[in-house]
């Protein structure tokens, strides 16, 4: 969630999301909010829109139903984003193809290229695919201009046209990538960075660990100072991982209070040593709010570190580093534990796990 406000209008939303959580006798949690506090802010009109339908309908306004305007209006807004530039991509390469019927004989060839690029484009369903269809496009566009004279003013339109669509589309790419609230690669673009390493690992034998970390009693935080304060710190500590993890590190936010760094060519002791260096940072540092000049206290961070053994599957890399992040908070938190800490598997206890 990134929302521009000053401090007194946020503030106001803020109060008014809150009466509308209590209205409707919801939970104050992270999605409620967010689906309040854009209703409220008028950021997202399509959300309003979907909420005032409702509530002149007098239909009821429950959890299940909160769950559903987050998934529709905030947490698909990329897969909108991904179906609007589809069909631009389409409208063009329709009207290239016209153009190619038209002057049927000198352009033999093209067509065919072009049929193929509409069924690469029916196929495609990720902003990925559509980049690599507006690639040949491209291609297409600039062969065509070689191949007819006349063509070349419509071309050179059609061209423009697709180089606008191309930034669109990398915008998108990255921001489908991105953690709106911190900058921070999201768990999407983390596991794509993760399935490279894998790769790497295997063809090269270079070892690479990840670390999982969890902010202790962020709950409490909230609690306390409320949600905009909870996100200010959470984007404060990835200003803070940004600024640690260097070079080959890559940090991200893996979901809600949970962030996770991915560190090639390093082995479980070194990680650790990073890990180490995180944890005393953070829990030397003390907060306070900045509004009220009250002292917050100090923040802490639990973390769990495992090492990858190719070839093993990314989840099971990843549930290593949770157990033994699990084990730094019942030990204690504010702790790093390693999974070569860990009891052997049988003697575990794990969190529950689904798939
Ligand atoms: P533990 O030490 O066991 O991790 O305790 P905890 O309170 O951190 O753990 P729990 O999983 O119970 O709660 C996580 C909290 O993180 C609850 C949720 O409201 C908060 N949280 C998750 N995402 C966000 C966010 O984007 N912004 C804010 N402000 N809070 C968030
Ligand atoms: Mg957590
Ligand atoms: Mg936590």
């Amino acid at each position: 969630m990134y929302y521009s406000e000053n401090r007194d209008q946020a503030g106001e939303y803020l109060r008014l999301t809150l009466g509308i959580i209590s209205k409707y006798n919801l939970p104050a949690d992270p999605t409620c909010y967010s689906v309040w506090y854009e209703y409220i802010s008028g950021n997202n009109q399509p959300l309003k829109k979907a909420i005032d339908h409702t509530i002149e309908s007098q239909k009821p306004i429950t959890v299940s139903t909160v769950n559903r305007f987050y998934q529709t209006y905030i947490a698909d807004k990329n897969r909108a984003m991904t179906e609007k530039l589809l069909k631009e991509v389409k409208e063009i390469l329709t009207d290239i193809s016209r153009y190619v019927l038209a002057t049927k004989g000198e352009l033999t060839g093209h067509g065919d290229r072009l049929e193929n690029l509409a069924k690469e484009l029916d196929q495609a369903e990720d902003l990925e695919t559509i980049s690599a269809a507006v690639d040949h496009m491209i291609q297409e566009a600039k062969s065509l201009v070689q191949s007819g004279k006349h063509l070349q003013g419509r071309m050179t339109t059609s061209s423009e046209e697709l180089a606008s669509l191309r930034r669109q589309l990398e915008q998108s790419r990255q921001e489908a990538k991105t953690d709106a609230l911190t900058g921070l690669l999201n768990r999407r673009g983390f596991e794509e960075r993760l399935h490279t390493a894998m790769a790497a690992s295997q063809s090269t034998s270079a070892p690479f660990s990840i670390i999982m970390i969890d902010l202790d009693h962020f709950k409490r935080v909230n609690d306390t100072y409320g949600h905009l304060v909870g996100d200010s710190i959470l984007k404060a500590f990835a200003a803070m991982l940004k600024q640690q993890v260097k070079g080959k590190d890559t940090p991200a936010r893996f979901g809600g209070e949970e962030f996770i760094i991915m560190l090639p060519d390093t082995r479980l002791a070194q990680a650790r040593a990073v890990a180490e260096n995180l944890r005393v940072l953070l829990a030397t540092r003390e907060w306070k709010h900045k509004e009220s000049g009250r002292a917050m206290g100090r923040i802490t961070i639990s973390l769990g570190i495992s090492q990858y053994r190719s070839p093993e599957p990314e989840k099971a890399l990843i549930r290593r580093a949770d157990t033994a992040l699990y084990a730094a908070k019942q030990g204690g938190r504010n702790r790093v534990i390693t999974e070569d800490q860990l009891p052997a598997p049988a003697l575990r206890k794990e969190p529950a796990t689904v798939n």
